[in-house]
């Protein structure tokens, strides 16, 4: 015998499956997203090319060695909206578009691999939100797209945790998996960039592992004004 509460929850479950999706900005039922909404979101900006080291202007002058971090847009709003339906919402359809407009705003560098930063262990997600925005990105710009980095061991999520409690990234928590891969340069790939420690600490494993890292980018940059 069913409930109340069975019959609307199989009626919430009905209406999922017609409508799954709504776009975050407009509300339209059925699309993840619609195009124009994303780049309103964006508008013309150019998007920002940040140290990362200190996540100020590129090129840096206290940071002669650091790559660029290039953001699309800042952390807050709908942009983060669509960064928590993307990674906690598992709406990976959002991901390509992301990436698409990411790839579209940020000029080609060339010949180039796309890597995103990892998954922790043990995150309990289905899929890495970074490997589908590098997806995006990769369709843009005509070049791979490659999960080769990896945690080495588990550690507790950093949601939550102040840049403070972030920053303390043992150096060798990344590392690179398989072959290098014809030498080509690595750009990493993130959703968000708070403190670049994790970008950083991934750039070490792509050096370690015998590559460079060309540069970063991320479609929100957290934690500065
Ligand atoms: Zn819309
Ligand atoms: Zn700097």
């Amino acid at each position: 015998m069913l409930t109340r509460f069975d019959w609307e929850r199989a009626a919430d479950l009905v209406l999922h499956f017609l409508w799954p999706l709504s776009c975050p900005v407009c509300g339209k039922l059925g699309s993840p997203l619609c195009r124009e909404c994303l780049l309103d979101l964006v508008g013309g900006e150019p998007g920002k090319i940040s140290c990362s080291e200190c996540l100020g202007p590129y090129p840096c002058t206290v940071h002669p060695g650091a790559f660029p971090v290039r953001s699309l847009t800042s952390f807050g709003g709908l942009s983060r909206e669509l960064v928590h339906r993307l990674k906690y919402g598992s709406q990976k359809c959002l991901g390509k578009p992301i990436g698409d407009l990411m790839g579209r705003r940020f000029q080609a560098p060339g010949r180039v691999i796309l890597v995103p930063v990892p998954l922790h262990r043990g995150s309990g997600r289905a899929f890495n939100q970074s490997m589908e925005i590098a997806r995006g990105i990769s369709r843009a710009w005509g070049c791979t797209a490659a999960e080769k980095l990896a945690w080495k061991t588990r550690r507790p999520s950093q949601v939550g945790l102040s840049p403070g409690l972030r920053r303390k990234l043992p150096q060798d928590s990344i590392t690179w998996k398989g072959a290098i891969g014809r030498g080509l340069p690595v750009i990493l790939v993130d959703d968000v960039c708070t403190t670049g420690a994790t970008l950083r600490v991934a750039a070490g494993a792509v050096m370690t592992a015998g590559s460079r890292v060309e540069g970063a980018v991320v479609w929100a940059l957290a934690g500065t004004s």
